[in-house]
C-alpha cells in the first residue's frame, strides 16, 4: 500500500528523468569540451550543474516534519509490541530505516535530555542536560528554529510537558529536574500547541509567583486541562495557539485509563497544518515505553508501544495524503535491556530484563515522506537535527 503511493511513483519517475539529464549534461560537457570554440547556445557548464542541484533539493524538501519519538524504545520494545499486537505494527509501513549511535557526550549510556538535545539542537551534551551543550551554553533547538522562519510549531507527550524530551526542544536548563525553570521556559518562544502533563509547574509554582497558565492566555493561548474539560471539547480557533494540560503531575499509563495521544496527534495535525503557509515542525512523544523499562514490566512497555504505533499509523496516514510530509520515527534510547527468551510464543512472550535503566544499543530510526532517503545508514544520534536542517535546506 505504501509502495504504490504516487510518492514513491513521483520518486522512480523523477529519477529515470533525472538520469536523462545527467546523460544530456556529460553529453553537452563532452561536446564543449571538443570544441575549440563553445557554442553560444550550449549553458555555462556551472549553471547546468547548479540547476540540477537545485531541482534535486526542491524536490526532496518537505515542508512539514514530525518526529516521533518513543522514548526507551529498543528493537525488543517494538520486536514485544509487534508480537504482541498479532504481528502487526504501523512501523512495518517504513521502506526506510536506519540506525543511530545514542550515547552522550559524557555517558555510553545516554538519558532522554542528552539524547532528546542531540535531537533537537545536534549536540552531545552530559546527561541531564536540556538545551544546553557541554559547558551548559544554550544551543538553539530546531523547533526554536522552526519558529523562527514562520513555521507553526507544536509538541505532544504522554509525559509531563516539561519532562527531558519534550523539554529539550524548547527549554534551556543545566539540569532536567529544573521543572519550574522549563515551564517558564515555554513562554519565551511562541510555541503554537501542546499537550501534556505537568500543570503544577504552570500554575502552583515554589520557586515563584508567576502564574504561567495565566500568562499563557494572557500571550492568547487558549489554556484548558483535564480539570475543566476534555481534550476533544476544546474548540480550537485559527488565530489562537493551543495549551492543554492532561494533568496535574505525570499522566497516568495507557494500561490505567490515559487514552489521548492518539487523539491529540490528530488534532495537533489539523491544528498546525491550518495554523501557518509555511508549515510545521511537531514532535510527538510515546513517553511511558520508557518508564515500563525501569519497571521491568514488559506488559507496561507492550501496551505503551501499541498506543505509540497507533499514533504513528494516523501520522502516517496524514503524511500519505499530505504529500509534503517527513515522518520520522525514533527513540532516545532502549531501556531495560530488555530480552525475548527461548520459550517464548507469539501470544505469551516470556521475557527479562538486565537493568532497571538505560543500555547503550544502536537504535531504529524509521523515515517517510519527502527527504526521507537520507535517513538509511548508521549514524550519531546528533545527525538526525542536521538531516533535518539538510531537507529543510535550513
Ligand atoms: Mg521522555
Ligand atoms: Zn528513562
Amino acid at each position: 500500500m505504501f509502495n504504490d503511493h504516487p510518492y514513491f511513483e513521483q520518486t522512480f519517475f523523477y529519477k529515470q528523468h533525472l538520469d536523462m539529464k545527467y546523460i544530456l549534461f556529460w553529453l553537452v560537457l563532452a561536446i564543449s569540451l571538443g570544441c575549440a570554440k563553445p557554442d553560444p547556445q550550449v549553458p555555462p557548464v556551472a549553471e547546468a550543474t547548479g540547476k540540477m542541484v537545485k531541482l534535486e533539493s526542491s524536490f526532496e524538501r518537505p515542508k512539514n516534519i514530525i518526529l516521533l519519538i518513543g522514548d526507551g524504545m529498543g528493537l525488543t520494545q517494538i520486536s514485544a509490541g509487534l508480537y504482541a499486537n498479532n504481528n502487526r505494527l504501523n512501523l512495518e509501513k517504513f521502506r526506510i530505516i536506519g540506525l543511530h549511535k545514542s550515547y552522550s557526550g559524557s555517558d555510553l549510556v545516554t538519558d532522554s535530555a542528552a539524547g532528546a538535545t542531540a535531537f533537537a539542537s545536534g549536540v552531545k551534551t552530559y546527561n541531564g542536560a536540556i538545551g544546553v551543550d557541554m559547558d551548559t551554553m544554550p544551543v538553539k533547538t530546531i523547533l526554536e528554529e522552526a519558529e523562527d522562519r514562520g513555521l507553526a510549531t507544536g509538541m505532544v507527550a504522554t509525559s509531563t510537558i516539561v519532562h527531558a524530551t519534550p523539554a529539550s526542544f524548547i527549554a534551556h536548563q543545566k539540569n532536567r529536574k529544573m521543572y519550574e525553570e522549563i515551564a517558564a521556559d515555554f513562554l519565551d518562544t511562541e510555541i503554537d500547541f501542546f499537550v501534556g502533563g505537568g500543570k503544577k509547574y504552570f500554575d502552583r509554582r515554589n520557586s515563584d509567583t508567576r502564574n504561567l497558565y495565566a500568562e499563557l492566555e494572557a500571550k492568547d493561548y487558549y489554556v484548558s486541562d483535564y480539570f475543566r474539560e476534555d481534550l476533544i471539547q476544546c474548540k480550537i480557533s485559527k488565530g489562537k495557539n493551543f495549551a492543554y494540560f492532561t494533568a496535574d503531575d505525570d499522566p497516568l499509563p495507557v494500561a490505567q485509563g490515559r487514552d489521548y495521544l492518539f487523539a491529540a496527534s490528530k488534532m495537533a495535525l489539523a491544528f498546525l497544518r491550518g495554523h501557518s503557509d509555511n508549515g510545521f515542525f511537531l514532535m510527538i512523544e510515546g513517553s511511558q515505553i520508557d518508564w515500563g523499562g525501569h519497571a521491568n514490566e514488559s506488559n507496561y512497555i507492550i501496551s505503551e508501544m501499541i498506543d505509540f504505533d497507533r499514533t504513528i499509523g494516523e501520522v502516517l496516514k496524514f503524511a500519505e495524503r499530505d504529500g509534503q510530509t517527513l515522518v520520522i520515527v525514533t527513540a532516545d534510547h532502549e531501556t531495560g535491556g530488555y530480552s525475548i527468551l527461548p520459550g517464548s510464543r507469539m501470544d505469551s512472550l516470556a521475557t527479562a530484563f538486565t537493568t532497571d535503566y538505560h543500555t547503550a544499543d544502536l537504535i531504529p530510526v524509521f523515515a517517510y515522506g519527502p527527504g526521507a532517503r537520507v535517513f538509511g545508514g548508521i549514524y550519531e544520534n546528533t545527525a538526525i537535527y542536521r538531516k533535518m536542517k539538510r531537507v529543510m535546506g535550513w
